[in-house]
């Protein structure tokens, strides 16, 4: 039996499965997203998210292809026009800039609701994307002929393919019984927003040290979000001070850079923790975004892998006849294709992550002068740059 309910059903339609059916609306292909909880598309704009991201130049590029970036209000945007990277000695600094990189911007600041709300915007006249929210999947089974997906209300799916976008603690990916290593690394994303005393001019600042990673992200309206990696204990105490304490200990860690902070939106923590997995797909299964691959925090690159992954796969499922989208041969392309940027990512994010956690004095001393030596050679931090910026 051959009849299907649609092509395609991506399970999850957070940022990067809202991506991939909207990269895939007004194809041939028809879709059926499922997303758990309605995201909230009108929310009160005196209000900031926070979480919020780094989007790289190539995923603007697949936003504004999508129809998704002209959606984004401007006044919610922050572009990065320099970063500045510290070390835990006075010296040890790598900075770059927009106007040496021969850019108008490094990358943009987005806050998680902001984008979500575009990709859904753009998604709510497509003719062949049929979205269910708030939609519970029970069961999934794969044979030769479908992927068959039942809903908590008994409803039964079928389609050629079922694409797994549904974050770090992925059902699909279980369900398919595929393997996740994790390597938790015992430290928390603590966020929070913050105005400032003074102009950041559009600063991304970071500073590596012995207790933790801390970043600053340019906000518009003289604001700054802050993701601080740190251990449990000093999670649990940043989550526990008054507001007023919390941004004098923000302040100070960051050498005042920013002048005095005042908090806007309320510190959430979240574990950190690199997962990678055997394989991305199976016969009439693919994976993207978080329940693909994590990565630490600290290069900001998580969900951009994600619309790297969305990228690629839409480009191969518009390219292939859609009776053959499930098959397995022609899915391993998306896998071989994505592996080597996922890999690279992970594992620059996870040797930064141990070399800057650590007490050892040869490596304080050699990651210190690594940083202060790159910054002193303009063709390796270009190509550094250039990496970052169009990954
Ligand atoms: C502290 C911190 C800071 C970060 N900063 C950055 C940054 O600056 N830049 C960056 O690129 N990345 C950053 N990241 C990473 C980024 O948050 C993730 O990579 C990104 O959110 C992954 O998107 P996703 O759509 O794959 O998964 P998610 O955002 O997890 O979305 C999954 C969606 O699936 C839905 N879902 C789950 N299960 C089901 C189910 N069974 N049925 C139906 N729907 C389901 C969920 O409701 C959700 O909407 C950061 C992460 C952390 C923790």
């Amino acid at each position: 039996m051959k009849n299907y309910d649609a092509d395609l059903i991506i399970v999850g339609g957070g940022l990067v499965g809202a991506a991939l059916a909207l990269a895939l609306k007004n194809t041939s292909l028809s879709i059926i997203l499922l997303e758990g909880r309605e995201p909230a598309l009108d929310f009160d704009l005196a209000s900031w998210d926070q979480r919020v991201y780094a989007i790289s130049r190539a995923s603007r590029k697949l936003l504004t292809k999508i129809g998704a970036w002209e959606r984004v209000r401007t006044e919610r945007l922050s572009p990065i026009t320099s970063m500045k990277i510290r070390g835990d000695a006075p010296n040890a600094k790598l900075e770059f800039n927009a106007l040496e990189s021969g850019v108008d911007e490094l990358a943009y600041i987005v806050e998680n609701r902001e984008l979500q709300r575009a990709l859904w915007l753009a998604l709510a006249d497509s003719a062949n994307v049929q979205i269910i929210t708030p939609a519970e999947p029970e069961s999934l089974a794969i044979d030769h002929d479908a992927a068959t997906l039942t809903l908590s209300d008994s409803r039964e799916l079928r389609a050629r393919l079922v694409i797994g976008a549904d974050g770090a603690n992925s059902w699909v990916r279980r369900q398919m019984q595929i393997e996740a290593h994790s390597k938790p690394y015992a430290q928390f994303g603590v966020v929070a927003n913050f105005s400032c005393e003074k102009p950041h001019y559009g600063a991304a600042q970071q500073w590596f040290k012995t207790d933790g990673i801390l970043a600053w992200l340019p906000l518009p309206q003289q604001q700054m979000s802050m993701v601080w990696s740190c251990d449990e204990s000093q999670k649990d105490e940043l989550l526990g001070l008054k507001p007023e304490l919390l941004a004098e200990q923000v302040a100070a860690a960051g050498h005042r850079a920013l002048g005095e902070l005042k908090l806007v939106t309320p510190p959430a923590a979240f574990p950190l923790k690199l997962m990678q997995i055997e394989t991305c797909v199976k016969t009439r299964l693919a994976l993207v975004g978080d329940a693909a691959h994590t990565v630490h925090p600290l290069a900001g690159q998580g969900v951009n892998l994600g619309f790297g992954d969305v990228a690629e796969l839409a480009n191969l499922l518009t390219k292939t006849h859609p009776e053959r989208i499930g098959d397995l041969l022609v899915l391993r392309r998306y896998e071989r294709a994505r592996r080597e940027s996922v890999l690279l990512m992970q594992t620059v994010c996870d040797g930064l992550q141990q070399l800057f956690n650590n007490q050892n004095p040869i490596l304080k001393s050699l990651r210190n002068f690594g940083l202060g030596f790159t910054d002193a050679l303009p063709w390796i931090k270009r190509q550094l740059i250039r990496h970052a910026m169009d990954s």
